[in-house]
């Protein structure tokens, strides 16, 4: 069952998302060298229960922690542990919030420090293929025209395009129906219709799209090693458009749905 949902609830699911946009986005500008990925869960746990959410990820399905942080080939579901970040790490935070019954969830990718121009590029190449598939969210459209979209521009720049994770409607669940994933042809699935809410999230590696999980159960890595980043937004389908609800106030332009990407930057 897919859900649409009402204005009404697009509008609690829009102050919810300024909760989990609000907290990514201090959470992005804290990271820094030294700093222990658990500190950083600690601080998104306190700042999204002041500000009246709920850190959606806690206990889902026995997870331990308020977000999940990954380090360089950690694509998703990496536990904030004793790893103190260093000078040139990729990491990327994965963070959900409930707020009055309705979940946003969202992630993004950063550099801490010095970070190598193959890592700004892969950074910048997921977030615009997510921008890119949030632009193909329009009354009318098909789902799979949204993961084509992240595909050729990802897959266009060199990279890998992960497919045994993809994104999701959200609303009352973290996770409900339909699958949204980062591949496929066009033209495919349900016909978007204003009132779908989804979570976007392209997982985009530097190598291989192949991925594998560690015994902790939980932590996603490349197959190869190489690097990940994922970047991740709740879009509610509107009558005037995607409306992205877990914009943040920095590393994005409000405009982002309407991205378009320029000439493609050798690396
Ligand atoms: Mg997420
Ligand atoms: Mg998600």
């Amino acid at each position: 069952m897919i859900s649409i949902k009402s204005p009404r609830e697009i509008d609690i699911m829009r102050r919810g998302g300024k909760i989990t946009a609000g907290t990514l986005s201090t959470l992005l500008r804290t990271a820094e060298a030294g700093m222990t990925l658990r500190e950083l869960d600690r601080l998104a746990e306190r700042m999204i229960r002041e500000r009246g959410g709920v850190p959606t990820f806690k206990g889902y399905n026995g997870f331990p922690a308020s977000i999940c942080a990954c380090v360089n080939d950690v694509v998703v579901h990496g536990i904030p542990g004793d790893y103190a970040l260093k000078d040139g790490d990729l990491l990327s935070i994965d963070i959900g919030a409930t707020f009055e019954g309705y979940v946003s969830d969202s992630a993004a990718s950063i550099g801490i420090g010095n970070v190598s121009a193959a890592a700004q590029r892969l950074m910048r190449v997921t977030q615009e293929s997510l921008m890119l598939g949030i632009a193909q969210m329009q009354e009318g459209n098909r789902l799979s025209d949204i993961g084509h979209a992240v595909q050729q521009h990802a897959e266009a720049s060199g990279y890998g395009v992960v497919r045994a994770l993809v994104g999701h409607g959200v609303g009352r669940k973290m996770h409900e129906e339909p699958q949204v994933p980062n591949f496929g042809d066009p033209g495919k699935g349900i016909v978007l219709r204003s009132g779908l809410c989804l979570a976007i999230e392209p997982m985009i590696t530097e190598g291989t799209h192949e991925v594998r999980t560690l015994p902790d159960g939980w932590t996603v890595v490349t197959a190869d090693g190489k690097l990940a980043a994922h970047f991740e937004h709740t879009i509610a389908l509107t009558e005037e458009g995607p409306r992205i609800l877990t914009l943040r106030d920095m590393l994005e332009h409000p405009d982002a749905a309407n991205y378009r990407p320029k000439e493609e930057i050798a690396a």
